[in-house]
């Protein structure tokens, strides 16, 4: 099954890296920027996890330990919020960088891409706010891409909106495709609540 959703995988980061490329005049990430590892949900499938699993199982044991210990602050954090919406810094972020990078989930293979959505309507990534990703077409008096700014960049590439989102990514149909099931899906610091 695994190997079935590494093959999955591959696939999906050709795509990506294809927008990314696309994108580049507009994208801002940098080794050490996580601020969209910081502050968010997270929602991981069962296979995602198991995925993630492997590269936890890799790594040094001090590097473990920290992780173990961040998930432990973050369920105590989770079991003490009153709140509706429970956002947390995830668990295996060490020293500003992810300690898994190879073995992440597909929600954070499309962290800083601009979102479009089937029935209308687009997202631009929150640290558009932060003069990062999209900043240099963003307006933000209202809150769009702007088409004069684009145009004063002298960049060929238009900014764009992908359809990237989570549920659309983990289709059952595309499991089924490559011949394995993503299985449940719950934020990813649920997975290590008893
Ligand atoms: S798994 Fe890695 S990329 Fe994904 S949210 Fe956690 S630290 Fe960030
Ligand atoms: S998506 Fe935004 S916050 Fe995340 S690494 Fe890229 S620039 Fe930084």
């Amino acid at each position: 099954m695994l190997e079935n959703y590494i093959a999955y995988l591959m696939v999906l980061d050709e795509k990506l890296n294809r927008f990314f490329n696309e994108q580049k005049p507009y994208i801002f990430c940098r080794p050490g920027c996580s601020k969209c590892c910081r502050n968010a949900i997270y929602p991981y499938s069962r296979i995602e996890l198991e995925y993630l699993k492997t590269g936890f199982n890799r790594l040094p044991y001090n590097i473990k330990e920290q992780i173990r210990q961040n998930i432990e602050k973050t369920i105590n954090d989770k079991k003490n919020f009153k709140g509706e919406k429970f956002t947390y810094v995830c668990p295996f972020l060490v020293n500003d960088m992810c300690s898994v990078y190879n073995q992440r989930g597909i929600i954070c293979r499309t962290f800083g891409l601009m979102q479009i959505y089937p029935k209308g309507g687009q997202d631009i990534p929150f640290c558009v706010e932060l003069g990062l990703n999209y900043s240099n077409v963003y307006d933000p008096e209202k809150n769009i891409i702007s088409k004069e700014m684009f145009k004063t960049l002298g960049v060929k590439e238009e900014p764009n909106a992908y359809n990237i989102a989570y549920d659309f990514l983990t289709d059952a149909d595309f499991g089924k495709g490559f011949g394995f099931e993503f299985g449940e899906v719950k934020p990813l610091i649920d997975w290590f609540i008893d």
